[in-house]
């Protein structure tokens, strides 16, 4: 993915995470990292599970644009839903 930062930043108010996948150290704002629904930390496009998807959230004021970000879920999340539902699918009786 491509960032351009041509000079003009749109708004001071920047979210700056960092990835917080052990042995992940990418820094990103909040239109290059994605915010894990489940455990709410923020993940780099390369730890977060593309299969579920990912979707721009917005807030509801037009007024605070700059805010919004993207949200899915990351891959230590999703192999921990995978893996209760297999447990479900798997318990004995
Ligand atoms: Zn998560
Ligand atoms: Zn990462």
């Amino acid at each position: 993915m491509a960032i351009s930062l041509s000079g003009r930043l749109p708004a001071p108010l920047l979210i700056t995470p960092e990835c917080e996948a052990p042995g992940c150290s990418v820094t990103g704002d909040q239109y290059t990292m994605v915010r894990c629904h489940r455990c709410g930390a923020w993940f780099c496009p390369e730890h977060i599970d593309a299969e579920e998807g990912v979707m721009l959230v917005r807030p509801p004021s037009s007024a605070l644009s700059s805010l919004s970000y993207y949200r899915g879920i990351c891959a230590r999340c999703r192999q921990a839903s995978e893996r209760a539902r297999t447990r479900e699918h798997l318990s004995p009786g």
